[in-house]
Formats: structure tokens, sequence, C-alpha cells
């Protein structure tokens, strides 16, 4: 009888050497890393981690379907993975927001952030008093009923609501799953405050879980460098976060370019809902990417304009299309703006680096022919941090650029 059986216990053996991403405290295990298997571990079941010469180095969760085979939970022996593990892990990643963000007036915010909270799989996201949780690995899905136990028993929410219909999960052997969890939520579009701005949420059917909370910060400078602007061009703009921000700041007249019209009637009603006239915004409900190039045709120019697309890159296997893609638009911006214009350009591409967004708009300054300056390097705000052993945590990047003059 083996060990394992001996001990009821589920363990995974390394090869030799490949404790060393662990002892890092990189929280992932590939399976190419996997010697052995003992104890009959099913998908999402908590597993031990040993080295070749069987030292305990870790405790994690089991996923026989990824390439990511196993995500840690912890590299302490003494800590169990169960009820008493997650209440600890939640009370810290929420505890951490609360203090945070008070004094920012907002009620809506990323509380758990996965591996950066050192709950791989689980994505919290408050939104006034609802939360909105995504579950993403089969490990933080087994857990599932202590996690929404716990956050709901917290008492400060009316309601929990589960967005894990995202594609991820199907890498995990999982299929998509939306619905109401805990408590109630209203019907209609749930209204938040961000920086002291009010915005409608869709969290039934909105993107992400509804908002894009990561902008919070880049859209505080948007909103500074909007009230110099006469002419915006809001592209991908989804709900009008950033459209309604430059009206609010005084910018003369904002066009605001989405594909879907949907997003667009939300957008419209968060403009009202701040008591701002609809008059000097304009809805195009249409393709950027063409819209970009008839304004271009038709020598339209902006002072100030955003480029917030969608993950171009969603696997690593898309970035040379993804770079492209960010190329073209970013040339057509630049080619759109008048001197001294100013650019905010994003990428929320995991597989595109900072360095290669750079240079990608570098490319695109170069073939517009003009001479631009970055005045600020964005990145995703607090609430979503990222742990020095997970780089892999950081995705939103974005630049502040100003064109100034042709070559
Ligand atoms: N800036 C927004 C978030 C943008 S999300 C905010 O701050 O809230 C990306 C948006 O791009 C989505 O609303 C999606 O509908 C839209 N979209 C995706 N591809 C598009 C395309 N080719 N043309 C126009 N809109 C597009």
């Amino acid at each position: 009888m083996g060990a394992s059986e001996k001990t009821g216990r589920k363990l995974v053996t390394l090869h030799k050497g490949r404790e060393r991403s662990i002892i890092k405290r990189h929280p992932w295990i590939f399976s190419s890393a996997i010697a052995s298997v003992h104890g009959n571990p099913q998908s999402g079941d908590t597993v031990e981690i040993l080295t070749q010469d069987g030292q305990w180095v870790a405790r994690g969760a089991y996923s026989p379907q990824s390439k990511i085979r196993i995500r840690i939970w912890t590299y302490s022996e003494r800590i169990e993975v169960g009820e008493e593990f997650f209440q600890n892990r939640l009370e810290r990643a929420i505890g951490k927001r609360s203090n945070l963000l008070e004094a920012e007036d907002t009620n809506a915010y990323r509380e758990v952030y996965a591996e950066s909270d050192q709950i791989p799989g689980l994505i919290v996201d408050r939104y006034a008093d609802v939360r909105v949780i995504q579950f993403l690995t089969v490990g933080a899905e087994k857990w599932r009923d202590v996690i929404v136990k716990n956050l709901f028993d917290r008492g400060d929410v009316s309601g929990i609501f589960e967005r894990s219909d995202v594609k991820v999960r199907e890498l995990e052997g999982m299929s998509k799953r939306a619905g109401l969890l805990a408590g109630s939520i209203p019907n209609n579009p749930i209204e938040i405050i961000e920086s002291g701005h009010r915005f409608r949420v869709n969290i039934r059917e909105g993107h992400k879980t509804g908002f894009y909370l990561d902008q919070r910060n880049n859209r505080k400078l948007f909103r500074k460098m909007a009230a110099h602007a006469n002419v915006v061009l809001d592209c991908f703009s989804y709900t009008g976060a950033f459209s309604m921000l430059a009206l609010e700041a005084g910018a003369g007249e904002v066009v605001a370019i989405d594909s879907s019209s949907s997003s667009l009637a939300l957008a419209e009603q968060n403009i009202k809902l701040n008591d701002l006239s609809v008059e000097r915004w304009e809805a195009v409900n249409d393709d950027v990417f063409r819209v970009l190039r008839a304004y271009r045709d038709r020598d339209k120019s902006f002072d100030l304009i955003v480029l917030d697309p969608p993950k171009f890159a969603a696997t690593p296997s898309h970035v040379e299309r993804a770079t492209r893609g960010y190329k073209d638009i970013n040339l057509l911006a630049i080619k759109l703006l008048r001197p001294e214009g100013i650019l905010f350009t994003f990428s929320c591409s995991g597989g595109i680096s900072a360095e290669l967004f750079q240079k990608i708009v570098s490319g695109a300054a170069l073939d517009a022919g003009k001479s631009v300056s970055i005045l600020h390097w964005l990145d995703q705000p607090q609430d979503h941090p990222v742990k020095l052993n997970f780089p892999e945590g950081r995705y939103l990047k974005g630049l502040v650029c100003r064109v100034e003059e042709n070559f």
C-alpha cells in the first residue's frame, strides 16, 4: 500500500527540480512538471505537492483537463483547505479594499482578484449592495457553496449573482453558467457610484461582470484632460463611461462609437443620470475600424481620442493578429488627432506585454508620420493588484500620448 492510500491523501510528485517555481511562490504547476499522481484525485480536489525526493512543498487544486494542472492554495503545510481557509482569505481580500476605496466615493470595485488574492479562479466584484462572482477554475468551483455562503453571510449585500458565463471555463472542462446564487437582485440595471459619478450597470448581461471597473483611475485622468478638449472621440464606448466624463468635464462635442446598440442605449441613460445634456453627444452604432477610416477620408479631426478595444488577443496564438488590430486603430486615431491632440490608448490582452504595446503604438505613430510623446503610462487600479510572484495578473495597460508635429 502506498503512502497516499494509507493517509487518504492525494499526492502529486514533481519531476526533479520542478519545485523551483513553487519556491519562488508562483501559483501554477503545469502538467509537464508532474512525474506521478497518487490517490486518484478528481477534478478540483486538493492535492499535496511533493518534490521528487518526497519533500512537501505546497497544497493546491487539481485540474485534470487543464495544462495548468494545479493552482496552489497554500505553501504552508499547517494550513488546511476548508471553510476556515476561505473565510480567512475572503476576509483579507475584502478588508484590503474597504480601507482603500471608502475615500474615493466609489461603491463598485473588485473585492477578490483570483491569484492576486491567493484564491485562484475566483473573481468577486462589488456593485453597491450586490456581489457578482465568477468561478473560473475547477478548484474554485469545488468550493462554490462555501464561498457563496461566506459572501452572503457577511450581511453586507442583498444578493449574489453568478457570471461564470466565460469561455476560459472550457479549458477546465466546465460549461458556462449564470444566475442568482443568493438573496435577490433588481431586474433593472443597478446604479453604482464611481469617483462620485453615477452609472447604471447591467450585471445580468453586461460585459465581464457588468462594468469595466479596471478603468477607474484612468477615467479620472481622462476627465482632467477632457476639460481642455473641444471635440472628443470615445471609441469602443460600451456604456459610455468615458463619454460621460468628457461631457461632464465640459467638452464641446463627444462622439461615441460602439457596435452594440444596447450598450449605447445604456450610455445615453448614464449621461442623463448625471444631469448632462445628450445634445453634445453623438452615438455611432458601427464598427470602429470602418468609422475611423471614414473620418480619415473626410478629414475629420479631434482633440482627444480614447481607444479602449475588447481583448484582441484572447490567447497567445492570437498575438500576431491582435498586433495588427492595435496598430490599425492607433494609426487611424493618430491621423485623426489635431496638433497637440491627446490619445488614450489601451490594451487589455494579457498576451500583449506593456513593452510590445508601446512598440505597436510607436510603429503606428511612425507610419502616421507624426512625432508623438508619451505623457503617462497607465495600468489597472489597486483593487486589481499584481503580485510580484504572479506577473500574469497584469493585463491592462495604456498610454496617454500627445501628437506633436509631423516628422
Ligand atoms: N470603454 C468602455 C469599455 C469598452 S469594452 C468603458 O470604459 O466602459 C469594448 C467595447 O467594444 C464593447 O462595448 C463592444 O461592444 C465594443 N466593440 C467590440 N468590437 C467593436 C468594433 N469592432 N467596433 C465597435 N465596437 C466594438
